[in-house]
């Protein structure tokens, strides 16, 4: 069954907030991409879910860059939203493999290692508004995240994320919730979103029987008064284009020009989104000569 990316918001008035994400295909798309390994996509899977769970701010586009590097041998995790909606991210070594644990599960504490920290910036598309870092706790990705809210931002949450790889490596589940406490928010009341929460179970048991989150924020809300705020599409995107790739390339220092017009073709690879650019010789020499002539005028 082919399931839609999305995200989407609630609030109640006893001032409990619930964000959930399902982000399957963006997960498959870092994957093919990037060419990741079961454990670095669920790392990278979790990230990417994170950073657009923790974008709440949709009324003014707000994005979440988080740089998770916690000197384990998958290296930093990286991962962007924009604009509420969109994601991009990579790991420094995606073909990281490395044993199951015990209870036959993807070892992601152990690739990302807990001797770190996580770092998160917020913005806009106008400006930077915030930035911060917190040490990591287990390497898993969702305490660390609701650790970070609860020491830097002094928001009291619950955070779930999860991956579930196929044995043919494709993506079954990918996505994630956050509920958070607000100001005012009475003991009671979360008792009782804890019990609900309870009730889901684990989060790629509970999408892979319910593909589309159905009843998943019902339940997490069940007996408070919500209601939806906001309900977007979700896309793998990123910021690359071939007009900045031709802007390095304009950038580069003379010899390295000389260099690069030797090749019959230059190849150039976005770190981010994996996406590959290719241009020919003759169409480099032409970039340069249409700046030379520019610079000349
Ligand atoms: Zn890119």
């Amino acid at each position: 069954m082919k399931c839609k990316d999305y995200i989407v918001h609630y609030t109640s008035e006893e001032n409990v907030r619930v964000a959930m994400a399902l982000t399957k295909n963006i997960t498959e798309t870092a994957r093919r991409q990037h060419g990741l390994s079961p454990v670095a996509c669920a790392a990278l899977g979790r990230t990417m879910t994170g950073a657009l769970l923790l974008a709440g701010d949709y009324k003014n586009r707000e994005g979440v860059t988080l740089r998770i590097d916690g000197k384990g041998p998958l290296g930093v995790i990286h991962a962007d939203a924009f604009n509420s909606n969109r994601v991009r991210g990579y790991v420094d070594n995606p073909q990281l493999d490395l044993p199951l644990k015990a209870n036959g599960k993807l070892d992601v504490g152990k690739a990302v290692g807990t001797d770190g920290e996580v770092a998160v910036t917020r913005f806009t598309p106008e400006k930077t508004t915030y930035t911060s870092q917190s040490p990591l706790v287990s390497g898993e990705i969702a305490e660390d995240l609701a650790y970070y809210l609860y020491t830097s931002e002094q928001i009291r949450s619950t955070i779930n994320l999860g991956v579930l790889v196929e044995r043919d490596y494709s993506i079954a589940v990918s996505g994630g919730f956050l509920v958070q406490a607000l100001p005012g928010a009475n003991n009671d009341d979360l008792a009782k979103v804890e019990e609900n929460i309870r009730k889901i179970g684990i989060f790629t048991s509970y999408v892979r029987s319910h593909p589309n989150g159905e009843g998943m924020v019902e339940t997490i809300m069940d007996g408070l008064h919500y209601k939806e705020l906001f309900r977007q599409p979700l896309y793998w995107r990123c910021t690359c284009s071939l007009e900045r790739i031709e802007n390095v390339l304009l950038s580069l220092r003379n010899e390295d020009k000389k260099e690069l017009l030797q090749d019959p073709q230059v190849e150039m690879t976005c770190r981010y989104c994996g996406a590959k650019y290719v241009i020919s010789h003759d169409e480099l020499a032409a970039l340069y000569a249409r700046k030379n002539k520019a610079e000349n005028k």
